[in-house]
């Protein structure tokens, strides 16, 4: 494109460091005549939960030429600027201070933005290219622009690399799936095959390792590209951009992470990121790694393999589906399993990983209410809403589907003796729906229908897994996992764990000085015995019980079985509860049998 060629004109100022503010201007040569609509989206496509991006904007005024325009809101999301002859300039300010990989967050150290919170959609106008002018603020010439968006190479003021200016995106579906770091990071980059990678670190960290974890990020890259396109060897997000920009706030105690079309928004705790020097692998780091591997994955599944719900994003509204357990539970079964098939963890450390969340599976009563197509389905009222009862109440599509996954993969492997697996599910998923999704004409771009899954398993792989999906998946059976595995030589033991204290059948949590019943668990024995989440744990059998108490340590005392009474305050009433203890519940633990 040239600048005459008909686009939306965005500039983006980080105006107001100290309180947060970005101010934006849209420029629309050729507005709606009969007066433009403007709106921001009410959610981030990958985090399925309505936040009305909206409410941040503070300010927002229309002029034509030097005609200021009247400005109507029509509903939460939407404005609609009074009809115009000329050139259409929208000027607002968003307010930016969440700290997290959703929306936009902005001080004196760095600016983080996705799209979404930043840029107004104009209707009718989405398929028009854009032009992103990033402004640097005024006080810090030596902040540097980390993004996937591609520079407007050839244009006046087209930003260098790394530099502000002008960047370009082919509509504004692409416009908001490229979130942009700006600051002084610590970064590096590195080719996975061929292409090339940048690994982006903002806040306080310091030694970081970061050769280390550009070579153990380069190998899952590598391995991921290598799984889909085994031939060619071609990086998915070339289609898109030039790069693959892992972009990580890192602070005490974060986790999380939102992908996008050739790049993720990450959030890491410093203590799970290497230290120079130090050769050891902590538990942190490797969940770190899983994290890298699990955002890069979606790359190809949900950024291009897309149920059809989502092709295209319905960015006003919830958009329902009953396949997040594919897009999700294939993505979390996917992530670990490529850090042991890169050799980066061991395979007892993957069997660890992998008892883990068939423990955290088994301990909600949910799962049997909930499956984890219908857990999908409500993901924007559910999974994304919990509160204390969500463990009786649901199931993670997560969790449950990663399993799920393993489940397909072991039946499909059993039933042709391993020359078949869930691997050739994704290839044809890759080549059907994903390889070329942003080649084709938006119209054309679809996504892969509700119930399409058991004829495709059948067609990759030649084996009917229908049961298996209407059990799972549609049902709510847990995944037999031990007679699954044990064909493949690893034994499932299902053990109380040695010398483990009796339980109340509650998780607590910390409150000032007072300790409180979290998540009381139905049919448990504080649920039996009248106890609620939110009752102020005071005394067990006359011991006082307070924030700092070792419930284990105090129960060890006592058999499962053995009848205490508890004192709580429920509100202001103090309340007298018999409680019968339960025995710790069994836990899995996995073993290789030869
Ligand atoms: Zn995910």
């Amino acid at each position: 494109m040239n600048t005459q060629t008909p686009h939306l004109h965005y500039r983006l100022l980080p105006a107001d460091l100290s309180g947060h503010r970005f101010q934006i201007t849209l420029t629309i040569a050729q507005p709606d005549p009969e007066g433009q609509v403007v709106s921001l989206p009410a959610w981030i496509p990958g985090s399925y939960l309505i936040r009305d991006f909206a409410r941040q904007v503070e300010t927002l005024s229309a002029r034509s030429g030097r005609r200021a325009l009247a400005v109507e809101k029509l509903d939460s999301q939407r404005w609609r600027i009074a009809p115009c002859k000329g050139t259409l300039v929208i000027e607002y300010t968003v307010y930016a201070w969440d700290l997290s990989v959703r929306s936009a967050h902005l001080d004196e150290t760095h600016g983080f933005f996705n799209g979404t919170s930043v840029f107004l959609q104009p209707h009718g106008l989405e398929h028009l290219p854009c032009l992103l002018d990033i402004r640097p603020p005024e006080q810090h010439s030596d902040w540097s622009v980390h993004t996937s968006l591609p520079e407007a190479t050839g244009l006046p003021g087209a930003a260098v690399r790394h530099g502000f200016g002008l960047y370009r995106a082919p509509d504004y579906d692409a416009l908001i799936d490229h979130p942009v770091e700006m600051g002084t990071p610590q970064v590096i980059t590195f080719q996975a095959h061929g292409a090339e990678h940048e690994l982006v670190f903002t806040g306080v960290i310091p030694n970081l390792d970061l050769s280390r974890v550009a070579a153990d990020v380069r190998a899952i890259c590598e391995a991921q590209i290598a799984f889909f396109e085994p031939e060619s060897k071609r990086a998915p997000f070339l289609d898109s951009a030039e790069r693959y920009v892992f972009m990580t706030m890192v602070t005490g105690s974060d986790y999380g992470g939102l992908e996008h079309r050739a790049s993720t928004a990450l959030m890491a705790s410093r203590s799970d990121l290497p230290v120079f020097g130090d050769r050891r692998q902590s538990e942190g780091y490797r969940t770190f790694l899983g994290l890298v591997s699990h955002e890069y994955f979606h790359t190809w599944h949900v950024k291009r393999i897309k149920p059809a719900a989502f092709a295209p994003y319905d960015l006003a509204r919830e958009n329902h589906t009953r396949l997040l357990w594919v897009f999700e539970g294939f993505t979390s079964y996917y992530d670990d399993l490529f850090l042991v098939r890169t050799g980066l963890i061991t395979e007892a450390q993957y069997l660890e990983m992998l008892a883990k969340t068939i423990n955290q599976v088994q301990t909600g009563p949910g799962r049997f209410k909930q499956s984890i197509a219908q857990s999908s389905f409500d993901a924007w009222t559910r999974f994304y809403k919990q509160d204390e009862n969500s463990p009786n109440a649901i199931v993670s599509y997560y969790a449950k589907g990663a399993l799920a996954a393993l489940g397909l993969d072991l039946t499909i492997r059993q039933a042709t003796g391993n020359s078949r697996s869930l691997d050739d599910v994704m290839a044809l998923l890759w080549q059907r729906y994903g390889r070329d999704f942003y080649a084709r004409d938006p119209q054309a771009r679809n996504g892969l229908p509700e119930a399409a899954m058991p004829a495709l398993i059948q067609e990759a792989t030649g084996v009917d897994v229908g049961a298996a999906i209407a059990a799972w998946v549609e049902g709510t059976a847990d995944v037999p996992l031990e007679e699954l595995l044990a064909p493949q030589g690893i034994r499932v033991e299902s053990k109380r764990p040695e010398h483990a204290a009796p339980v109340l059948g509650a998780t607590t949590r910390k409150q000032g000085s007072d300790l409180v019943l979290r998540t009381v668990y139905e049919q448990g024995p504080a649920h039996e015995a009248g106890l609620s989440a939110g009752d102020v744990l005071v005394a067990i059998d006359g011991l006082r019980v307070t924030a700092d108490s070792k419930l284990d340590e105090l129960l060890s005392r006592y058999q499962s079985g053995q009848t205490v009474t508890l004192h709580v305050f429920r509100r202001d009433e103090l309340r007298r509860f018999a409680l019968a203890l339960a025995a710790a519940p069994v836990a899995v633990k996995l073993s290789r049998t030869e």
